[in-house]
């Protein structure tokens, strides 16, 4: 679709030489309070939507060609040549066409996994905070137009181009753009028109994500008109599906066909050996090469893989990269964030402490509605000057807002300092008009290893002040002075107020610590050295934040099912503990070490002073780490996986990122995450929800398992298969299936019988199991031996009711068609014995998954078809059999359903015996 007009981009390209006021009057904007809504929809009508149209990286062509890049297709591949030449044009045809097939149901399968996963991708729609006739409002990236004002700050990604007009400390990594790795600082000053664009510093271009700071800008060009727009080939698309799995079985596959191209070879010498014609020893060499491949096997765990994504994302856990579904089935330790993942993150400040006097405060969520009382008495928070200050500083220091609507009551921004804003105006302070009254200057923004934030304000009576609140640590080291019930500054006394937050932490109160101070010097800019020292304590506040119930229950089955969980905060040690412990995260392996009923605590800086030699261990036997940077994360992950476990950890700022990638399963948050640090993960929860990584690792334990139920069920009819051809050529004779026919029931079985155990349902056990060793080979040892005996099952049956057939001087057509119908019957029926590998079918329901009968109801109105319509005989060589033949079949079938149901109850009775 042709946009004319759209961006004009005769003058793309021009922006930073423009000043700041030309630019906004070019683009017909006002560079302080921005489009007014009417024009914006207006200007979104005419120049459409800001969406970048994606390409799909490798094209349609090369993912199709790429299906026959396979060992085993190429055997196939190799087998269909050979017979062709050899003048059968119909087995040979039948051959290239099953490979032609395989690869269209393999690159329809991997297009649906691709498109699911690059519709969740979309899914996790981008927000932008943009200010429109003077009100700041977030809005779906989608809807930003061409004039549009923008705020950006760390963790964002840039929405659109901008020329920058404000910027505070602003840096952007643009590698996307560029592949310039090194974030760039930026600035808003004008530059010469010759500026290359990896030189235009005072432009923002789409996609880049902003690494550091603040700034404002105003949108020049939006999707396919940015510059990404114009160069991108690949924006967001997954394009890669190999997984650890998929690529064991590449390796599985190349070991198979040497193996199978050392097997046919043999066929061939002892059929010449025993003088056949090279004719018929081909055939049987071309029979038992397709016997022995699994044609659906590569299809089918992609299948498998997709339908996990799905049912992941149904449960709030959206896929970004495939590996995880795997991974996610092998977790052996899950590192979480404690607020609003394990906590609900609604704060509501319960304690205030300032002026050496205790307060509480009534109310429920953000409901300003509430009283501030003292000593079980409500007072009036006007007569009470320091406890005023304090909360002045609260909502002073705060980018938050309340909000009402519907009568319910929400806050706009982050939670600790809502809560803030509702205290205050329980105390009858208006947060607006002081905000007026006190025009903020400058401020430094709270990051989680700097753990604090300050403002400077101008007042017109009481001139320049700077507020600040943070973690009490921190805010202390900065104090000089403290403030007494009047008001008034005194000397600072460390250590009451330290146990004052002692005892709010102890109650699980997340405390927050507040000071003020004059402006040093007269600049406009407050930096950290200005609010560093000589500062005075007002107080400090301690809020609830309650744990999530789902979280509880969460935790419970993670650690019922051998998984670690352990919380990594910012938060005080004691706060964490003492929600730790009321999450059920209580004493983990080292009981006899914890006191009472809290877990035990690492702080960041203890773990600081831990060598990397140490680590490992610590980490091992701690299930709360307090006062955590970003950095430090890393750090856990690394000696945690040094251990062997297989970790995911949570994230949500720009300095996650790293640990994110670090872990096999980075987690990012969907609603407070940055995307920054979606970028960096396996896997976002679209609900911000522990319960949702919990219900993720279930369905990757389920997806794993089922895969293994489907390579354990499949690989005896190869098996078996292989077995027939070779018995067939040993003993010389008529060969007992050909090529079309092993072809014939490779394909039917693979779809028809097979893939429904994909969407066998979980295990009740599942998560009481401890979690996989990702080092353990895919069929355990039982397993392997299994399908051995299986696959001697089956050839056996098979080829004694054939050489009966052939005794009995029947035709070779009805005696290979026995055979073909007892492989076909023996899977079947051996489907019961794999839909659980350790229990009997009955254990996990004989009709619970509907999708196993609709399977075998097709099945046998296939197989009808193949033994009795004349088309089918001719294209075959099958031929109609009688009931004697079917009594005799089925019999086979419910013998191997038996005999494996009797080892499988033998290895149960042995299992428990071992465990008592
Ligand atoms: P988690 O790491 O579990 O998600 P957290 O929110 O407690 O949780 P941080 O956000 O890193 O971790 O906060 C660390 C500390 O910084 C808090 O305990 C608090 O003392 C302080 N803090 C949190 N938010 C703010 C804020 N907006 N302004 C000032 N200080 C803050």
């Amino acid at each position: 679709m042709s946009r004319p007009d759209r961006n004009d981009p005769e003058r793309a390209g021009e922006w930073h030489a423009l000043g700041a006021t030309d630019a906004a009057t070019r683009l017909g904007t006002d560079a302080s309070r921005g489009l007014s809504s009417d024009d914006a929809s207006a200007r979104l009508e005419r120049d459409g939507p800001n969406d970048i149209t994606r390409r799909v990286s490798a094209g349609p062509l090369k993912r199709l060609l790429l299906q026959f890049h396979s060992a085993l297709i190429y055997i196939l591949l190799v087998a269909g040549a050979i017979t062709l030449a050899l003048g059968e044009w119909l087995d040979g045809g039948v051959i290239l066409a099953v490979v032609v097939v395989n690869a269209a149901i393999g690159f329809a399968q991997e297009s649906r996994a691709l498109k699911a996963i690059n519709s969740l991708r979309m899914q996790m729609s981008e927000r932008a905070l943009v200010i429109r006739a003077g009100k700041r409002v977030r809005v779906d990236a989608r809807q930003l137009v061409r004039g549009d004002l923008v705020a950006l700050e760390a963790g964002d990604r840039v929405p659109a181009d901008l020329r920058l007009l404000e910027v505070n400390d602003l840096q952007i990594d643009e590698s996307a753009l560029t592949g310039e790795s090194v974030p760039v600082a930026k600035s808003a000053d004008p530059l010469a028109e010759s500026t290359e664009l990896a030189d235009r510093v005072n432009m923002a271009y789409s996609s880049a994500l902003v690494t550091r700071g603040r700034a404002t800008g105003l949108v020049v060009a939006t999707g396919d008109a940015s510059e990404i727009g114009r160069i991108s080939e690949l924006i967001g698309s997954a394009d890669q599906i190999a997984t650890p799995l998929t690529r064991t079985i590449a390796r599985f596959s190349t070991l198979l066909m040497w193996a199978i191209l050392g097997v046919a070879a043999l066929v061939f010498v002892m059929g010449l050996l025993r003088d056949q014609s090279v004719y018929d020893t081909f055939l049987g060499a071309v029979a038992l090469a397709v016997a022995a491949i699994p044609e659906g096997l590569p299809a089918a765990i992609t299948i498998m893989l997709a339908i996990g994504v799905s049912r992941m994302a149904k449960r709030k856990a959206l896929i970004r990269k495939l590996p995880a579904v795997e991974a996610l089935g092998s977790t052996s330790v899950i590192c979480s964030d404690k607020t609003g993942t394990l906590t609900k993150n609604e704060m509501t400040v319960e304690r205030v402490y300032a002026g050496g006097a205790r307060y509480s405060v009534s109310g429920a969520g953000y409901e300003p509605r509430g009283e501030i009382s003292r000593d079980g008495a409500a007072i009036d928070p006007d007569e009470h000057r320091a406890l005023r200050e304090c909360l002045v500083c609260a909502a002073l220091c705060n980018d938050s807002s309340m909000r009402e609507s519907d009568g319910r009551w929400s806050v706009e921004g982050d939670p600790t300092e809502g809560a803030l804003v509702v205290v205050g105006a329980k105390a009858g302070l208006e947060p607006e008009s002081l905000r007026e009254d006190r025009t903020r200057l400058s401020a430094i923004a709270f990051e989680s290893d700097r753990q604090y934030m300050a403002t400077l304000h101008e007042h017109d009576a009481e001139g320049r002040v700077v507020y600040l609140k943070g973690a009490l640590e921190r805010v202390l080291d900065m104090c000089e002075r403290g403030t007494d019930s009047s008001g008034e500054p005194t000397d600072l006394d460390a250590d009451a107020i330290r146990d004052e937050a002692e005892r709010m932490a102890r109650d699980g109160l997340r405390v927050l610590a507040f000071a003020t101070g004059d402006a040093t010097g007269d600049t406009e800019r407050l930096r950290e050295e200005h609010v560093e020292k000589g500062l005075r304590f007002l107080g400090v506040i301690g809020m609830m934040d309650p744990p999530r119930p789902e979280a509880i229950d969460a935790v419970k089955i993670c650690r019922d099912a051998g998984i670690a969980v352990k919380m990594i905060t910012g938060d005080h040690a004691t706060t964490a503990a003492s929600i730790a412990a009321k999450i059920g995260l209580g004493p983990g392996k080292h009981k006899e070490r914890a006191d009472d009923d809290q877990p035990e605590v690492v702080t960041g800086s203890a773990m600081s002073k831990v060598d990397d030699d140490d680590l490992p261990a610590l980490a091992d036997e701690t299930t709360v780490f307090a006062r955590m940077t970003p950095e430090q994360k890393i750090r856990l992950v690394r000696a945690l996986q040094s251990l062997g476990y297989v970790v995911a950890m949570t994230g949500d700022g720009v300095n996650d990122a790293p640990a994110l990638r670090q872990a096999d399963i980075g987690v990012a948050m969907g609603i407070t995450g940055t995307e920054v640090a979606k970028d960096a993960s396996d896997m976002v929860l679209a609900d911000d929800n522990f319960a949702s990584i919990e219900a993720a690792v279930e369905e990757g334990r389920t997806v794993y398992d089922n895969l293994t139920k489907f390579i354990a069920w499949t690989l005896p009819t190869n098996g078996g298969e292989a077995l027939i051809v070779l018995t067939g050529v040993a003993i010389g004779g008529v060969l007992p299936i050909t090529p079309v026919q092993v072809l014939y029931v490779n394909m039917t079985c693979a779809i028809l019988i097979g893939l429904p155990l994909a969407f066998e349902p979980q295990e009740r056990d599942i998560m009481s199991r401890p979690p996989r060793d990702p080092s353990d080979p895919l069929l355990s040892r039982a397993l392997l031996m299994r399908t051995g005996l299986v696959s001697i099952l089956i050839a056996g049956g098979a080829y004694t009711l054939f050489k009966l057939a052939i005794l009995a001087d029947r035709d070779a057509g009805e005696a290979r068609s026995i055979t073909v119908s007892v492989v076909i019957a023996c899977e079947a029926a051996y489907l019961f014995n794999c839909r659980s590998l350790t229990h009997s079918v009955l254990h996990v329901g004989l009709f619970s998954n509907r999708y196993v009968w609709v399977g075998l109801g097709a099945m046998a109105l296939v197989h009808g078809a193949y033994i009795y319509t004349p088309a089918m005989n001719r294209l075959f060589g099958s031929a109609p059999i009688g009931l004697a033949d079917w009594a005799m079949i089925l019999g086979v079938a419910a013998g191997v359903f038996a005999i494996v149901g009797f080892e499988k109850w033998v290895r149960r009775s042995f299992a428990a015996r071992r465990a008592r």
